[in-house]
């Protein structure tokens, strides 16, 4: 029902899609109604059942650019959604007032939305803000006050710590936990009404002091904090914990599986705790939401904390956000990344308890996988130097230049033909010349045959070179008969094609050459100082020359240089006047040991 991109590859099962379809099976939720937006019990109890089958959500607190590692949870969460018949909802966890900015809100539903995700389900906007709860929230406190389930507590936070105990001692009951409901109610109700200052008191849940688990010894829930929120003003100066919000946020959207990363094992016993006892109060519908937990992913050669990302930016270690080396969701982007290589390599990764890291170079491998049979090709030249074809009148007479045609794609002829022009004098790389060989060279060297891809056979006679002795031009005599595409073409055998472009036809552009950011495969594992292994060749912006039939693209365009990779033009700076492509990837992986 939601949105969602085609099927990319074949899905393998994973415990998460085993958890979906055993809940279908059995008809966990085959009774849950849905009244079209969020709320409380009462709203759902009279509401129709719900036609999705399931309710996933991706919950991003706005607060920073979406990063690689954000992809994998909204690939699995708008995925698992499209896959069974459900709805994902687009939730900001927007609960802490002081960090949250449009700028943030903004960005993620982009990225969202570019990686081919939507929210929309039969014309209803399932995109929400956790702040618009914060009145239920606020009644679900007064309800487990009134319940002997919640109190505040005036301990001091050092206090609070203390007496929580540790692993091996249970926890000291506060003193003031067994005020009544009432006096509790009055409390609660003058940290709303502003009369104490931020961290005077809490509220906490009245649960089981010596619980094993921690998270179960009387957790705070609310907090106060003179703040103002972007969506709610100065309505409140009391604020929920996450760990409240998050659970009352999934069951007034009537999530059926909350999908989390293993941080939050802990907080489930608590997750349930609550939303049981909600239920139980007649505040929350049943069947209520259940949370899974899955590994984190991990990609090697990045950096995915979003306070190290920010410092990179804040340092111009790198040139802002979407900075094209950059692992979140507009620097992939911008480098060229597409969703469909993004959402594949997310898939791959597949979906576990067992956390691990993936190799950058499975992206890679993902984008080749998805641009093979896609980008045209193409003929660039990177560091170009200049062959004089010296008997080129001798050859084609009085012809400036002999056109040459290719096609736009090697197994794919609908795509068409690219044409270019052989002149006396091509463009063409500077070490596809040497002159005295290494062993196993093919290429250009004097004496040696090499075919001009989709040109002719030339023969080098030798090299010009300048006063400090560096070679500025290579020399080589045209082989009669050998023009591609001709009969008896290929009757001169050479152990080496070349790419070239032609001097007279040639577009000059910019070449942005990204690498890793990175040499480290795990640049910050166990507090390592992360830019002490940044790569000073991540980035070479360099001019070189691409074919005729590139000229006029518009940005954001894909192609394969042939031999060299697949290059984007650049999203932001790419004009047609003035081009300026970004290198994605190679052809191969050259980091692999
Ligand atoms: P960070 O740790 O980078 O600051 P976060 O968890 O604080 O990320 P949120 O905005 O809360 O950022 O994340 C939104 C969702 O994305 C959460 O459900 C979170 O679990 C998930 N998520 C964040 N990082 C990863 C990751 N590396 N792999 C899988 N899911 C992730
Ligand atoms: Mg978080």
């Amino acid at each position: 029902m939601s949105s969602a991109p085609a099927d990319d590859s074949p899905k393998s099962s994973n415990f998460l899609r085993q958890i979906v379809e055993r809940d279908l099976e059995q008809g966990t939720y085959g009774g849950r109604r849905f009244a079209g937006s969020p709320g409380d019990a009462a709203h759902h109890a009279a509401a129709a059942i719900d036609p999705a089958r399931i309710r996933t959500r991706f919950p991003p607190e706005p607060n920073g650019y979406l990063h690689i590692g954000h992809a994998k949870s909204i690939t699995l969460n708008f995925g698992l959604a499209s896959e069974y018949g459900g709805v994902c909802h687009m939730r900001f966890d927007d609960t802490n007032p002081e960090k949250e900015e449009q700028e943030y809100v903004d960005s993620i539903l982009d990225a969202v939305q570019w990686l081919g995700f939507g929210w929309t389900a039969n014309g209803v906007d399932h995109l929400y803000y956790a702040s618009n709860y914060f009145d239920f929230m606020y009644r679900a406190a007064e309800a487990l006050i009134g319940a002997g389930l919640a109190y505040v507590d005036e301990q001091t936070p050092d206090q609070m710590r203390a007496n929580r105990g540790d692993f091996n001692t249970p926890g000291t009951a506060s003193p003031f936990r067994d005020r009544t409901p009432e006096e509790n109610l009055a409390r609660f109700r003058e940290m709303r009404d502003g009369k104490h200052a931020d961290g005077a008191m809490v509220l906490r849940a009245r649960i089981d002091m010596s619980s094993p688990n921690i998270n179960l010894r009387d957790p705070a829930i609310y907090r106060i904090k003179h703040a103002e929120h972007h969506n709610t003003g100065n309505r409140w100066c009391i604020y929920p914990m996450y760990t409240f919000a998050h659970p009352i946020e999934d069951a007034l959207e009537q999530i059926t599986h909350s999908i989390c990363t293993l941080e939050f094992e802990d907080q489930r016993p608590f997750y349930d705790w609550l939303l049981d006892t909600l239920a139980n109060l007649g505040l929350l519908a049943q069947p209520r939401p259940h949370q899974y937990e899955f590994a984190r992913l991990n990609v090697t050669y990045v950096i995915t904390s979003k306070r190290k990302l920010k410092q990179l930016v804040d340092e111009k270690i790198v040139d802002g956000w979407d900075d094209p080396r950059m692992p979140t969701i507009v620097g992939l982007r911008r480098r060229g990344y597409t969703p469909e290589a993004i959402r594949l390599m997310c898939e791959r990764a597949g979906t576990s308890k067992a956390g691990g890291w993936t190799d950058y170079a499975s992206l890679d491998i993902a984008l080749r996988d998805d641009l093979e049979g896609k980008a045209a090709r193409a003929m660039a030249v990177l560091d170009p130097i200049r062959l004089t074809l010296s008997n080129w009148s001798e050859v084609f007479g009085a012809a400036p230049s002999e056109a040459c045609l290719a096609p736009a794609h090697p197994q794919r002829p609908e795509l068409g033909e690219r044409r270019f022009g052989l002149g006396p004098q091509v463009w063409i790389e500077r070490d596809d010349f040497a002159e005295v060989p290494p062993k196993g060279f093919f290429r250009l060297f004097p004496g040696n045959k090499v075919r001009l891809k989709y040109g002719v056979v030339v023969e080098c006679t030798g090299c010009v070179k300048n006063d400090s002795g560096e070679i500025v031009e290579v020399l080589a005599a045209v082989v009669p008969d050998t023009r591609s595409g001709t009969p008896g073409a290929d009757k001169v055998k050479v152990k080496g094609t070349i790419t070239w472009v032609g001097v007279h036809d040639a577009a000059p552009v910019e070449l942005r050459l990204y690498d890793r950011l990175f040499t480290e495969p795990q640049p910050d594992a166990g507090g390592r100082d992360f830019k002490a292994s940044l790569n000073p060749a991540s980035k070479r912006v360099v001019r070189g020359v691409v074919e005729p039939s590139l000229a006029g693209l518009a940005a954001d365009t894909r192609v394969q240089f042939e031999r060299h990779g697949y290059f984007v033009t650049d999203r932001v700076d790419h004009r047609a006047d003035t081009p300026v492509f970004n290198r994605i990837t190679g052809l191969k992986d050259t980091w692999a040991k």
